[in-house]
């Protein structure tokens, strides 16, 4: 019997399968890079810098034996990270196949691209599935609890319906052990949502990145309408080019407070910078990794589209309440 309901509902249920297709293929097909790939890329300065972020985050929150479950581990790029933190044990998940191919010949050693290097410290487990839809506690129930989740640059893809972001974070909240900690980066939604209503149309960027909201998409209808599903285009140079979804952060922190979070900190990616630049051991490791000039003001590195670019996200950390065991 006809249902109009049933089909609406099975319309938008195929659509947002469609969408996380599309997302999952464009990272499938992005290919492993060789280093001098890497060096010419437009935006090297911009992955150094992201780098540098996840790996301040990474040593702030994460002590020596944590078991960590990284979402939408891409092709492994933080394992040398968590190697560094000595975690005691890692579980990766990306919707992504070849990402996830990619990430095993990475953490196995064999054919790394980058470097030869000697096997990583901890024991691993890989796997490919979505994240935002599977009941991650069922698969890992004998993985959990965990210290630490990681998320980083693709929380967003989450937003697509309010059921995918409350299976992301129902299963963060069901898997960390009580005191664990969240760490993540993602898009902020509120540079966006400026930079949107200084722009002309409904496309704004410059050399290295642009978005594009979908036609009917007002500022009116955005602020009376529901916040999940606010998609638009987001193209990378040498690195995205697929859906996203607007995730204003109030619904995001009121929605992990429902899960059990409490929110420690969440800071747009410059101030993260400016921030965190002002400690020593920070500038450091930023020498090292050679993403800005010799630390505080020194941008040179850095072109000013790239440092524009680093603006459109933002760092969070949430803690899961209740005290960890005593035992
Ligand atoms: N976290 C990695 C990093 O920082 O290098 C990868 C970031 S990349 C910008 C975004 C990743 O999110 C891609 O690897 C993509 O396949 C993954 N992703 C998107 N939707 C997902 C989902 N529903 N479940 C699991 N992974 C997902």
């Amino acid at each position: 019997k006809h249902n109009p309901q049933g089909d609406t509902h099975f319309l938008e249920d195929e659509s947002t399968k469609m969408f996380a297709r599309k997302v999952a293929d464009h990272y499938s097909s992005r290919t492993n890079q060789t280093l001098e790939e890497r060096e010419a890329s437009p935006i090297i300065h911009l992955k150094k810098l992201n780098n540098w972020i996840k790996s301040v985050l990474i040593q702030l929150y994460t002590k020596r034996g944590d078991a960590v479950l990284d979402l939408a581990c891409g092709k492994g790029g933080d394992l040398i990270k968590w190697d560094k933190a000595n975690v005691g044990y890692y579980v990766g998940i990306d919707i992504a196949d070849g990402s996830i191919e990619d990430c095993r010949t990475r953490y196995n050693g064999d054919a790394d691209h980058h470097q030869r290097r000697k096997k990583f410290s901890f024991p691993a487990r890989l796997m490919c599935g979505d994240c935002y839809e599977v009941r991650l506690d069922r698969v890992l129930a004998d993985d959990a609890p965990f210290d630490v989740c990681s998320c980083q640059f693709a929380m967003h893809y989450s937003w697509s319906t309010e059921a995918r972001a409350r299976r992301a974070l129902a299963n963060v909240s069901a898997l960390l052990r009580p005191g664990g900690t969240f760490i993540g980066t993602m898009p902020d939604a509120n540079v966006i949502i400026k930079k949107l209503r200084e722009a002309e149309g409904l496309a704004f960027g410059n050399s290295v990145y642009w978005i594009r909201f979908d036609e009917e998409f007002s500022e009116k209808k955005f602020k009376s309408s529901n916040p999940f599903g606010i998609k638009y285009k987001f193209h990378l140079e040498d690195a995205v080019d697929c859906p996203e979804w607007i995730v204003p952060f109030h619904v995001f922190k009121a929605l992990a407070e429902e899960y059990g979070f409490e929110l420690v900190f969440v800071k747009n990616n410059h101030t993260f910078v400016d921030e965190y630049m002002k400690k020593p051991e920070f500038v450091e490791l930023m020498r090292r990794l050679g993403a800005l000039g010799d630390g505080n003001q020194d941008r040179s590195t850095l072109s000013p589209d790239e440092w524009d670019a680093a603006y459109l996200y933002l760092t969070f950390v949430l803690r899961k309440r209740g005290q960890p065991d005593q035992t």
